[in-house]
């Protein structure tokens, strides 16, 4: 109204470090990736998804900082600590140095967790497990990762609706799914069916309904079960490519036996579709269900019988199991992956997977968490998926701990009460395993 025009997001040409209350994920399709030097915001947690897709593309991004704008004005030069989540505004020439120190010495750990990179993934009492890594597309796959890692475990399909800003139709997919299948070097390609809301900011679907509560609401599975069409041309795009890779079908946000019985018929349409078309495809294709929902936690053991895998979104099951929104910063201290109640549900979980003789994969956070990778380990999980960069460190320090004393871990640490106690004996033992190799 004041005819002042605002400066668009995207238009940059220098390096920056971009400072906002907010950034969504779908505000990464305005601004070019390779310009961004580290994000901060006011607002967002460490699993909210502009973390996660920071994280995947190393770029460090501080999240929850109060009053960010109040503090900092375009033009200050600024030092951001993502280790330890600390901005420095201004810092002087001594502040700088140190951080040069820091980050050299990262620099050196980093090598040594590289050093594990052309071995197999294995404990060194001889239990197999896998490190996958979690990609929004084949440009996230890193050059020769597939030499050293065991698959994709998760591809998450949203991205590329939030990058086209629209439905792409069954071709524009299918070359996306094909592209990431002939990348994964037959390795297992897990693709997510779409799993649209929370905290995607995805217009059309805003569009279609204003929630007051997206992270509860219209996403995922309970979208796509609406609107079959929709999931129809995304299964049919996913089957096609499935001739050109190891794919596998996640389905996301399942809350009951019922909702993965109904996608599993929409697959089997899909299947019919194609085959009257002639058309190549995976016609025993696996079909799995992420566990993120409390209801599909507890159930776990009647889901699994219509499953062929489990992948357990710890991101989602955490935010649900505690009632903690997962981008609220004011709630953030409670979001706590070590209360007893989300081990409790995370090993019932594994045990009713293994009892039911399939595999238990792991791709929310957590899984590259190195102080509860070993635990995951002894509870039986036996795919561990996550962003690129967390591979070496995490094969490295799985390739270091016995399954027998993963196992002995799990069995202490589910005995005990309280939070804070159960971190710092998560922090101990991962120094007491790590501590020979890294001074
Ligand atoms: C999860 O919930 O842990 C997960 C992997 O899915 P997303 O983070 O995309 O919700
Ligand atoms: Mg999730």
């Amino acid at each position: 109204m004041l005819g002042i025009e605002s400066s668009k997001i995207g238009a940059f040409s220098e390096p920056l470090i971009l400072v906002s209350t907010d950034f969504a994920p779908s505000d990464f399709s305005l601004v070019d990736k390779s310009k961004i030097l580290a994000i901060v915001t006011e607002k967002g947690s460490h699993t909210s998804h502009t973390a996660i897709l920071s994280r995947s593309l190393g770029i460090p991004c501080i999240v929850g900082v109060e009053d960010v704008l109040g503090r900092i004005s375009s033009g200050d030069f600024l030092l951001v600590d993502g280790y330890n989540g600390n901005v420095v505004i201004n810092p002087t020439a001594e502040i700088l140095r140190h951080y040069t120190e820091v980050e050299s010495v990262h620099r050196e750990i980093q090598k040594i967790f590289d050093t594990s990179l052309p071995f197999k993934s294995e404990t060194p009492d001889g239990t197999k497990f896998k490190v996958e890594i979690n990609i929004s597309g084949a440009a996230d796959i890193p050059e020769g990762s597939m030499r050293y890692c065991d698959g994709i475990g998760l591809f998450r399909t949203e991205n590329f609706f939030l990058e086209n800003g629209s439905f792409p139709d069954e071709d524009a997919q299918f070359e996306s799914y094909k592209s990431a299948a002939l990348a994964s070097d037959g390795k297992p390609l897990v693709i997510r069916t779409l799993d649209l809301g929370g905290d995607k900011n995805f217009h059309l679907l805003k569009q279609a309904a204003n929630e007051e509560n997206p992270f509860m609401g219209y996403r995922a599975i309970r979208f796509c079960l609406d609107h079959k069409d929709l999931f129809l041309t995304q299964l049919r795009a996913i089957l096609r490519a499935s001739a050109f890779g190891k794919i596998r079908i996640l389905l996301p946000m399942i809350s009951s036996i019922r909702e993965v019985e109904r996608a599993r018929l929409l697959i089997e349409q899909a299947k019919e579709e194609l085959a009257s078309k002639r058309a190549d495809f995976d016609r025993d294709i696996k079909v799995g269900a992420m566990i993120e929902v409390p209801s599909a936690a507890i159930t776990v053991d009647i889901i699994a019988e219509v499953c062929d895998f489990l992948s357990i979104g710890t991101n989602d099951l955490i935010q649900y199991l505690l009632a903690v929104d997962r981008v609220n910063d004011m709630v953030a201290h409670l979001y706590e992956p070590t209360h007893p109640a989300v081990l409790r549900t995370l090993d019932s979980v594994v045990s009713a997977g293994r009892k039911a003789g399939i595999p238990v994969a792991v791709c929310g956070e957590l899984a590259a968490d190195p102080i509860f990778a070993p635990l995951l380990l002894g509870m039986g999980v036996t795919d561990f998926s996550m962003s690129p960069k967390s591979i070496s460190e995490i094969k490295f320090l799985l390739r270091k701990v016995n399954f027998s004393t993963a196992r002995a871990l799990r069995d202490e640490i589910l005995s005990m009460k309280r939070s804070r106690h159960i971190v710092s004996r998560l922090r101990s033992f991962h120094y007491e395993t790590m501590q020979p190799y890294i001074r």
